[in-house]
This record gives C-alpha cells, structure tokens and sequence, in this order.
C-alpha cells in the first residue's frame, strides 16, 4: 500500500498551481530545501574541505546510484551518478560500441530526443570508423535489428508523446541479433516501473530531474550490467574512476567497479538535493505509482476529449503503450499552454505542435487532473488562448 496523501504532504507546492509538468522538472521536497541549506552552511560553511570525509562527499555517486536502482531495477552497487544524462550517455554508447568492435551500425528511432542522437553523431565523427545512425520510426526498430548492429540505443518513453517501448522483448531480440542495447530512462525512472535486471540490458542511463525530484540541474545516473562492467571501457576516463585516484598515478586503470564511470568531481550541493529527494520513494511501491498513473492519464484523457474537440489525442490510447504523460496535438499549442499556465495550471510545449501534460502520482491526484481539464476546456472553448500575450515565444518552452 503506497499511502499517495502521504508522499504529496512530503512536496511544497506552490498555492492555486496545477503542476502537470513533473516529467520536465519534478517539484520541490520540502525537506530537500533545508538539506541544501545545511550542506551549503554547515558542511560547506563550516567543515570545508573535511567534508569530503567527514560528511561522505566523495561517496555521494555511488550512495545516490543505490538509491536510484531499486526503482530501474537494478541490483546494488551496479548504477552510480553524476555528469548530465548526455555525457552519461556518450559514455554509456562509446563502451558498448567498443565492445561490439566488429559492426558498424548505431540502431535508434525517430523519437529519440534531440540529444541523444546529436551526441551518437557526434561520438561518430570522432571515432571515424564508418559507423551509420539509422532513424527509423519506433515501429520499424525490430525489423532492422540484423548481424549489422552493433548497439541498440532507444529512449523507452517518447518525451512527446509518451509512446513506450515493450523494453524486454526488444532488448531480447536486439541480443538475438548479437546487438548490444541501452536504454535512456530519463521518462522511466520514477515514473514506470523498469526491470534492468530482468530484461538484461547492457546499458541504462537517466537523469534525476524529471520524476525523481532532483532539482534543475541535478545529475544523471548510468548503469552497467554487472558481468559488463569491467569490460566497459570508460571513454572519459577521469580521476575519480580511477581504481586509486588519491595515488595520483601517472597511467589509468579504471575502478573494478560501476565506479569507473564517475568522471570528475561530483556536484556535492545537488547531490546532497537528491539524495534527500530519494527520500519521497521510501515505502512507495512502483507498481501502484503506475495504477495511479494510468488512472490520472485515463481521466484526462476522458476529460479533454469529452470537452476539446479540437484537440488530437498524439499519445497512444492503450495504456500498456504509454508512459506517464499525455500529449495532444494543436497547431496553437504553444498559446494554449501559455493560456493555461496564466491560469496557474502549469504544463509545456514541445514543437511544432505537442501539448504535454505529465501525471506525477506521488503530488498530483484526481482533483488536479479535474482542475486541469475545466481549464483547459474553458481556455479553449473561449479561445483565451487566441490573445496577443500568448503566442510570443520565450526561449524555453
Ligand atoms: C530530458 C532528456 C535528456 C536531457 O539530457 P541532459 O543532458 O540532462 O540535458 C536527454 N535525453 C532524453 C531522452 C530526455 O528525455
């Protein structure tokens, strides 16, 4: 039993808001707000540099990493943090490629975000070997997964529509082609249970912003199969993953252990952020967070499009199929969501023309999803969105 008034008494949230967009930017912990305080006062402050023992900073990737694997999955000791899910990302890809030296093509979808491919092109260019990207439409990774790839690397949940990857059978059948795969959990983790372990994965990344609270900014975690990783070639081999980095040996030899993929110097602040945010998942069980999930996505769906008949549904109607997000299409989008959050109901946009809503159960319950709906359907049955102040466009979206 996950007691959902419980985890929501456990988050600040801002008085009159409807925050429907916990899959870009969780919401604040209360107690992560005096942990920061005390890190930055106290252990920063007064400790200084002691700290580094005496509070257990240098510990703190490998402390957060255990926290995180219990909700992806993971055994202990097999996911550690730290870097931006990018960089996580082109190390997690330049190690299997590395150990999968004799092919050449790199299998992802046309939904992957942006960065993900930018940073497989741009890892691409510097290896310079030949290596092909291929795009294809979600649909069509299994038929292309042949003796030609050398790694898998999909995104599960589709951060426009929230479209999901059945993750085990795809990682199966990429393992039957003798590709290996890693999975990008940035709108997993937290969100959707994931079984790391149970469908073999060779490789997850994620980031700690999204639904697991971390604060903007907070860094992002990496997995490797355990019977992989000292296999797993680093490709930043920094300091901290070295297997002795007080000895300040001239040469590398990486860390027997996850702990070779830390690169430098952890973000201590942010750490310490998530690690009090970890807290809200203590007692929660995934599986009921995905009840929960389906429910509020299912009223929202059920609301919007009883009231907005312009409105195109752009996630997959099947719940199996569909993460913890709902999108709608709309030329206007962008004004919609402005209109919306004029009206203290907080959602985004993602071009040319993808309304997002995220459903959070540990804050967000049946009540919001109502407040969210009416809003929506006023905004658009009026029109408000249509005004001037709408439609100009700030930078983030
Ligand atoms: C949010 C997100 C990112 C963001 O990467 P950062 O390096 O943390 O900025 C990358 N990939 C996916 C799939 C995401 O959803």
């Amino acid at each position: 039993m996950t007691d959902f008034s419980a985890t929501k008494s456990l988050f600040h949230i801002p008085k009159g808001l409807v925050y429907l967009n916990g899959n870009s930017l969780g919401m604040l912990p209360k107690s992560a707000a005096s942990r920061a305080r005390a890190v930055i006062e106290h252990e920063w402050g007064e400790m200084l540099g002691r700290s580094w023992n005496d509070a257990q900073w240098m510990q703190l990737p490998e402390r957060l990493g255990n926290l995180i694997a219990p909700l992806i999955g993971a055994p202990e000791a097999s996911v550690v943090v730290g870097d931006t899910l990018s960089i996580k990302l082109y190390q997690a890809l330049a190690s299997a490629l590395a150990l999968n030296p004799n092919r050449r093509v790199i299998l992802s979808d046309n939904g992957n975000f942006p960065t993900d491919l930018y940073i497989a092109e741009g890892l691409m260019k510097t290896l310079d070997r030949g290596y092909v990207l291929k795009t294809p439409a979600p649909q069509e990774v299994e038929s292309l997964l042949d003796e030609r790839v050398a790694v898998l690397m999909l995104t599960q949940v589709d951060y426009r529509t929230g479209r999901m990857h059945d993750m085990r059978r795809i990682t199966e059948l990429a393992h039957k082609a003798g590709a290996l795969v890693i999975w990008d959990l940035a709108h997993s983790a937290g969100a959707v249970p994931v079984d790391l372990a149970a469908c073999n994965a060779d490789f997850a990344v994620g980031c700690s912003y999204k639904y697991l609270n971390g604060g903007p900014g907070a860094p992002a975690f990496i997995y490797v199969r355990p019977d992989r990783v000292n296999s797993a070639r680093p490709a930043l081999p920094g300091w901290l993953g070295h297997a002795t980095p007080f000895a300040f040996a001239r040469h590398y030899t990486p860390a027997a252990d996850i702990s070779r993929m830390r690169v430098g110097s952890p973000a201590v602040i942010q750490m310490a952020v998530l690690e009090e945010a970890m807290k809200v998942w203590e007692g929660v069980d995934m599986a009921a967070v995905r009840r929960r999930s389906i429910a509020l996505c299912e009223q929202f769906i059920a609301a919007v499009e009883a009231r907005c008949p312009l409105l195109e549904l752009a996630s997959p109607r099947n719940s199996a199929e569909r993460g913890s997000q709902v999108s709608f299409k709309f030329a206007g989008g962008y004004a919609v969501i402005q209109a919306l959050s004029a009206r203290g109901v907080i959602a985004d946009f993602r071009a040319p023309d993808i309304l997002r809503f995220g459903f959070t159960p540990l804050y967000i319950g049946r009540d919001e999803v109502d407040i969210a709906a009416a809003a929506l359907a006023e905004v658009m049955a009026t029109k408000a969105w249509d005004q001037p102040q709408f439609h100009s466009r700030k930078p983030v979206t």
